[in-house]
């Protein structure tokens, strides 16, 4: 598997995790956009949401709720945004489904 994320959570690209369970794995982005910039991401490989099926709706919330735990856990409580960009349009650049998670400064509306 060449994927960069699959790599990531294998542990054969190093990234700084800050969250983990049997479903999910999240870490720094590299190229921060916010003074706080996360990756949250599936361990199973899923390329992206448009590749998510209806067996994956759980998955799918549960990425959510991971976003949500970890808000609370950073203190987050004056706000972020969750970000997944699909396709080409969307400007998704790894074929890894993630949600971004961006917060610690105020968040300006739309994005490009
Ligand atoms: P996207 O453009 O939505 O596909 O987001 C991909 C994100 O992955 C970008 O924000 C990159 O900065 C981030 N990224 C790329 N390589 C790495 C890496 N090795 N470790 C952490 N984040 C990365
Ligand atoms: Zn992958």
């Amino acid at each position: 598997m060449s994927c960069l994320f699959c790599k990531i959570i294998e542990g054969t690209i190093p990234a700084q995790a800050v969250y983990q369970d049997e479903l999910a794995f999240a870490f720094s982005d590299i190229n921060p956009k916010a003074p706080v910039h996360l990756l949250i991401v599936p361990r199973e490989h899923i390329a992206s949401l448009n590749d998510a099926n209806n067996d994956k709706r759980e998955l799918l919330g549960h990425l959510l709720w991971v976003a949500a735990d970890i808000a609370e856990k950073k203190g987050l409580g004056k706000g972020y945004r969750v970000v997944v960009n699909t396709g080409e349009d969307g400007g998704q650049t790894v074929d890894h489904l993630h949600l971004h998670m961006l917060g610690g400064r105020p968040l300006t509306w739309p994005p490009g």
